[in-house]
């Protein structure tokens, strides 16, 4: 059986132009991920995790190179065509959960998706272990509680891919295990996670481990070591 490619980058390369230079943050990344599965990225602080999350999650346009998304070249389309690819195919979700402080979390969760029915997000909240919490704002909660919240709000559309940018960074050891086995089932219901971590929390979740380091990505060989330097893929 072929596994579908839900992601494929060619030659993703990104490079900033700031006043003191050039930053390659990207250097001809190529990078394909199967549907159902759950990818864990790691790196050091500014190597290229957000850079890479936000070029596959179509928000931003690489300097070289492409980014397809279950095949269709996401920076070949138009901006209202990528808006649409984003919105029915993709979930993000943040170290600092990007929850809106004025809205309860009924509310923060159905801003994922303006067709959900008040149905559908209250029983995904009760999945998520929230059942009760749907008139509190962000600020009642525990950070793990947001983390949920935030994971709802990105699931309630029914993505095939959530990108997670060091979604357990802000959570203790419980409330990271907790977030990481939502991701977890989200995959084994079909759904696919491209995570990045500075941590190896999500290794004991993850199909695969990769590694960026200086804008190149390598990946450790199945069953190797965690100090096997990688191969490049
Ligand atoms: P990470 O998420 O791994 O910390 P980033 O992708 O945020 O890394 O950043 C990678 C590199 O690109 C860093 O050197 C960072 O300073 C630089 N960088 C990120 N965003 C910008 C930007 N908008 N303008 C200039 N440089 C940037
Ligand atoms: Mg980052």
């Amino acid at each position: 059986m072929v596994t579908e490619q839900i992601i494929a980058t060619r030659g993703l390369t990104k490079t900033y132009g700031t006043r003191r230079g050039e930053i390659s943050a990207l250097k001809e990344v190529d990078l394909e991920v199967g549907r159902g599965t759950f990818t864990c990225v790691h790196g050091p602080s500014g190597s290229g995790k957000t850079t890479l999350l936000l070029a596959i999650g179509g928000m931003l346009r690489p300097s070289s190179g492409s980014v397809r998304l279950l095949g269709d070249d996401l920076y070949a389309m138009t901006p209202s065509e990528r808006a649409r690819a984003r919105s029915d195919h993709v979930g993000f979700v943040f170290q600092l959960f990007h929850l809106v402080p004025y809205l309860d979390v009924l509310e923060n969760v159905r801003l994922g998706g303006g067709e959900a029915s008040v149905d559908a997000a209250r029983a995904l909240l009760g999945d998520l272990g929230l059942s009760g919490r749907e008139t509190h704002r962000p600020s009642e909660l525990s950070a793990g509680e947001r983390q949920r919240v935030a994971l709802g709000r990105a699931l309630v559309r029914r993505p095939a891919l959530i990108l997670a940018d060091e979604p357990t960074g802000n959570l203790d050891p419980d409330s990271s295990a907790e977030v990481l086995r939502h991701l977890s089932s989200f995959c084994d219901a079909g759904g696919t996670v491209l995570m990045v971590s500075h941590g190896s929390d999500a290794d004991a979740y993850s199909d695969r481990v990769l590694h960026l380091s200086d804008g190149r990505v390598t990946e450790d060989a199945p069953g190797a070591l965690r100090s096997d330097p990688g191969r490049p893929i």
